[in-house]
């Protein structure tokens, strides 16, 4: 019997399965590869975000071995006390460089580097100016700052510039943050033309890139390099769990922006160091893309032609500029379906409904990447026709 206190989380769970919600776990057994292991199954990898390859890639893996050997396991101490490795300076120096900022703080992940970059730059007597479809990670960084948060449509640099014109003189400051890419649609945030609206009102402007870092500008260098925007963001967060295929994240920017962020961010702060290892594998899928656009080049061209196929073949792949190609269906429940033939024809590709997408704009969400071989690119193409066809998406 559950002790009566604790029904109601029973009933919780109830609501989401009945509503088709709940979530079941999917359990790996390889690399993220091209080819994984999937609840026991082999199946070709269209939805893990290593966009390049990196995280099975033996330069990545050989540097976390020599630095588990040379550092142990775990730094056991927060960044402010004892937890700043030799391994943690280079990282951020040589993030810096790549991707042409003053500096960098390599914090335990992306999620958390919104919260650490937001709460110490406004607070309760500013304002902060939201893009409707912003990560999770942004809005709860924004709420745990105390400041006012105006919420603009999505990529409306209009309603933006009329927000800040009607919200900001009842504040102290403005900051402005939006996506880079958005990771449901795969569009683009029109920066270009967001910081001319920040450059008029004079807001601190920041900028997510988890999804255009390794993906966007030359070599992957991101979406303010995309833009040609150097210099002009305050803050570009970042995250090294995509297409640099391990884990942590960035924040990287002006200098004197940084140096503070060292001083108040409490994640820097209050919480342990990343690791050893996964610092080393960070660094070295830096260096790889400081060297060489091929992993790049090969994600873009990989992209172009799977969505070209697509579109050929007759789906609706949304208005993504990006090797991330959501295959829009509608309805959740047929969403759900094509997913799971998917999986019987060996292909894994996840369904995305309410919440994380409107309600009916439910569809499977294709992750592009660079180490998917050509014949792999058209396996996947043969079995999502296969797939449309029984179910009546295609003709
Ligand atoms: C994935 C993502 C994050 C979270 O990054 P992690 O390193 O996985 O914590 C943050 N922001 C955006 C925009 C993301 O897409």
């Amino acid at each position: 019997m559950t002790e009566a206190k604790l029904t109601w989380i029973e009933e919780e769970v109830t609501a989401l399965q009945d509503s088709g919600l709940f979530i079941n776990l999917r359990i790996i057994d390889s690399p993220p590869g091209a080819w994984m292991i999937v609840d026991g199954k082999k199946v070709l990898n269209l939805c893990t975000n290593n966009y390049l390859g990196l995280a099975e890639d033996s330069r990545l893996v050989e540097a976390a071995k020599k630095a588990l050997d040379h550092f142990g396991a775990g730094p056991t101490a927060v960044r402010s006390i004892a937890g700043t490795l030799s391994l943690h300076r280079e990282l951020e120096r040589k993030v810096a460089e790549f991707k042409k900022v003053e500096d960098a703080l390599y914090v335990q992940g992306g999620f958390v580097a919104n919260q650490a970059a937001l709460p110490p730059l406004v607070g309760r007597e500013d304002v902060i100016f939201s893009d409707r479809l912003n990560h999770a990670s942004i809005i709860d960084g924004a709420r745990l700052s105390r400041a006012k948060i105006i919420v603009y449509e999505h990529c409306d640099t209009t309603d933006l510039n009329a927000k800040v014109q009607e919200h900001l003189p009842q504040y102290r400051r403005g900051l402005v943050v939006t996506d880079g890419v958005f990771s449901m649609d795969g569009d683009v945030a029109p920066l270009d033309k967001i910081y001319e609206v920040a450059e008029k009102y004079g807001l601190l402007t920041m900028v997510d890139d988890a999804h255009g870092e390794g993906v966007l500008g030359h070599g992957g260098r991101g979406i303010v390099d995309h833009f040609g925007l150097h210099g002009k963001f305050d803050v570009e967060v970042g995250t090294f769990s995509k297409a640099f295929g391990v884990v942590g994240g960035v924040i990287a920017g002006k200098k004197l922006i940084v140096d503070y962020l060292r001083q108040k961010a409490r994640p820097f702060l209050f919480s342990s160091a990343v690791t050893p290892p996964d610092t080393a594998a960070c660094l070295a899928a830096v260096e790889i893309l400081s060297e060489s656009t091929v992993l790049v080049d090969r994600l873009w061209k990989n992209t172009d032609y799977f969505k070209g196929k697509m579109q050929q073949l007759g789906f609706d792949v949304g208005k993504s500029v990006t090797p991330i190609t959501p295959v829009m269906l509608g309805d959740v429940k047929l969403a759900k379906e094509f997913s799971r033939r998917l999986f019987d024809e060996d292909i894994f590709a996840m369904a995305l409904g309410f919440p994380t997408v409107p309600q009916g704009l439910a569809r499977i969400r294709v992750m592009v990447s660079a180490a998917l071989s050509q014949s792999d690119l058209d396996f996947g193409l043969e079995k999502f026709e296969k797939v449309g066809r029984a179910l009546g998406v295609l003709a």
